[in-house]
């Protein structure tokens, strides 16, 4: 179950009387959260996640107080192969189309994995899933803690203001894919809610101590957001900003052999989030030529990324949007 979509309005209308505030939303009230689940090894080589579901195991921290903890490696053959994958990302796997495709031989690992854990975790769109899915990632790209999304979820909403309002160590962002439900590919729309925390820099196969005490705090503050709203308090409804995906720029590259022709140029490098006007430089070719962003101005993100050289994409561009959302509680039988 997802909750309904929120007002959201771009930044340049902040003022806009149109809209409306969150004083005048509704409390909503929703079922516990009780069934949650830690996932990391999503790509084998993120090293973050893959260690702290291990460290997780090794704790048998299965009970929280009110909340259950499933903790899942969920691609085991990628990470003991220190390998994002092993025949396709398993991250792009959970549409509703991918996992109700009929298995074949030819079927590829992940694949199948992916049935695995949505039979574990899911089903995806049902009663049984868990309440809650949160799943590890990193990213060679300067991003800091970011938490991605699919639907305006309140739940995620207030797990993420919570988490911005205690991290102090490394800026908090939040990224929106909008995205239906039933074509989100990722493994956290397994869950009735659910998001992917995204942290970096981290090189691939790498494990970072102040990486790695970032994931650990934003899992130990969801925690004690669901125990607390278990509980019975009431989160006050807000706004936060965010960012959603407008399109994607590929590396420059050569039009016969299709090889790059460029790197990110030293001024976009490791400036993830920093608003990217026309004429500011974003690529500089091998033969030494700048080339320069045109149109809107948009917030780059994902800028390098080591993975997304296979999917042609140098960085993504967002925009930045305010999301609103009202007071949550529990609700009482
Ligand atoms: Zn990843």
């Amino acid at each position: 179950m997802n909750c309904p979509v929120g007002q959201s309005r771009t930044d340049q209308h902040s003022s806009d009387k149109l809209f409306f505030s969150y004083q005048q939303m509704e409390p909503v009230s929703l079922p516990p959260l009780s069934r949650v689940a830690i996932c990391g090894g999503t790509h084998g080589n993120e090293m973050s996640g893959v260690y702290m579901v291990k460290e997780l195991q090794k704790q048998k921290a299965d009970q929280t107080g009110s909340v259950s903890v499933t903790t899942v490696l969920t691609n085991p053959r990628a990470v003991d192969a220190c390998r994002r994958y092993i025949e396709i990302d398993l991250n792009r796997c959970f549409t509703d189309a991918l996992l109700s495709a009929p298995v074949t031989d030819s079927t590829p690992y992940e694949l199948r994995r992916a049935r695995e854990l949505n039979a574990q975790l899911g089903p995806k769109g049902s009663p049984e899933a868990v309440d809650l899915l949160c799943d590890i990632h990193n990213t060679t790209a300067n991003m800091g803690m970011c938490l991605i999304f699919y639907s305006l979820d309140w739940i995620t909403l207030h797990i993420y203001k919570y988490i911005k309002s205690k991290m102090t160590s490394t800026p908090v962002r939040a990224i929106q894919l909008d995205i239906p439900n039933s074509e989100a590919y990722s493994l956290e729309s397994v869950g009735k809610h659910g998001f992917a925390i995204e942290v970096g820099p981290q090189p691939n196969g790498v494990v970072r101590a102040d990486i790695f005490n970032m994931v650990r705090e934003a899992v130990d503050l969801t925690k004690e957001w669901l125990q607390a709203f278990n509980s019975g308090n009431t989160f006050a409804g807000g706004e936060v900003e965010a960012y959603t995906l407008v399109r994607s720029v590929d590396y420059p590259r050569d039009p016969t052999t299709s090889d790059i022709t460029a790197a990110i140029h030293p001024q976009l490098q490791d400036n993830d989030f920093k608003l990217l006007r026309p004429g500011n430089p974003t690529f500089l070719s091998f033969s030494g030529e700048t080339v320069k962003h045109e149109g809107d101005e948009l917030y780059p993100f994902f800028v390098n990324e080591c993975a997304y050289y296979e999917k042609k994409i140098a960085f993504h561009l967002a925009r930045k949007i305010t999301l609103t959302f009202p007071s949550v509680s529990v609700k009482k039988d």
